[in-house]
């Protein structure tokens, strides 16, 4: 396996289109999960649900038995932030807000995606939230491309990126300690990609780096704790908490988000790569 400087995984176009099939089978679950939110669903209902989508698809849930966790998916609910333990006593209720984090891996490469949906009706400040989240996240991918394409791209242009959406935004909580990662023939690889600071630092954004961009913000404090379970973070004040990700890849003529099934092309236009999906292993 060819590797940076850095010692970070580098792909090669084939092994991206390798990704990009994993990357579609997290979509579908996702996708699948987003269909069956509604307030009475517990969270074991959408685990059942996601990891049904990845088997039928010929791909392992990743994140079953990584490091021990018990499920297919996180469902981290209202003030929790991210890992939490889908549960059949955990049902959704009308206002709820859901992060919903998925992961599989398909012929030995990962995808590892996640969104953030009402049930029911939502306030709209937390919706609003959820869509800041994901700006910020398009606006990280869309600093790592323009950066390939430059040469002079640096990992932490997406941090800074990421960080200044947020900020422009309002008055959010940037959640530290957590955050995207190096991805590829494991689900998580080097390098840490935080979510916020100064750019131009780190090792260089080249072709061939696969990412996992994934800010969490809240409606308050950033600082979170983790529950009794070993794995459930929430945040300190109660505040209500947002996560999204995607995971993508630097080719030679642009990026590819190997989990967005439009591979991206609705949010960054021009600078998604021509490649078209090789493999689509989604049944019609
Ligand atoms: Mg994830
Ligand atoms: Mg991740």
């Amino acid at each position: 396996m060819r590797r940076s400087a850095q010692d970070i995984q580098l792909k090669t176009p084939e092994q991206i289109e390798l990704m990009r099939a994993a990357g579609l089978v997290v979509a579908a679950a996702l996708d699948a999960m987003r269909s069956a939110v509604a307030p009475g669903v517990s969270t074991a209902d959408l685990d059942a649900i996601a990891e049904q989508v990845i088997r039928d698809n010929g791909a392992v849930p990743s994140f079953k038995g990584y490091h021990g966790f018990p499920a297919s998916i996180c469902a981290s609910v209202n003030e929790q932030v991210v890992h939490g333990i889908p549960s059949a006593a955990q049902v959704l209720q009308e206002g709820d807000l859901l992060s919903l984090d998925c992961g599989a891996v398909l012929n030995g490469w990962h995808g590892d995606s996640a969104i953030t949906v009402g049930v029911g009706e939502t306030d709209p400040a937390l919706l609003r939230m959820a869509e800041v989240a994901e700006d910020a996240m398009w606006a990280g991918i869309a600093a790592a491309a323009r950066g390939a394409a430059n040469g002079r791209g640096r990992l932490t242009d997406i941090s800074f990126n990421v960080e200044k959406t947020i900020r422009k935004a309002g008055r959010y909580g940037i959640v530290d300690g957590y955050g995207g990662h190096g991805i590829g023939t494991e689900m998580h690889q080097d390098p840490h990609v935080l979510n916020h600071g100064k750019p131009g630092k780190g090792p260089r954004l080249v072709p061939g780096m696969a990412l996992a961009i994934e800010p969490m913000i809240t409606m308050g404090s950033p600082r979170t704790q983790e529950l009794s379970d070993g794995w459930t973070v929430i945040t300190r004040d109660g505040s209500m908490a947002a996560h999204v990700e995607h995971t993508m890849a630097l080719l030679e003529d642009g990026v590819w988000v190997t989990t967005a099934p439009d591979g991206g092309r609705a949010r960054l236009g021009e600078l998604v790569t021509s490649r078209q999906p090789a493999l689509n292993p989604l049944p019609e």
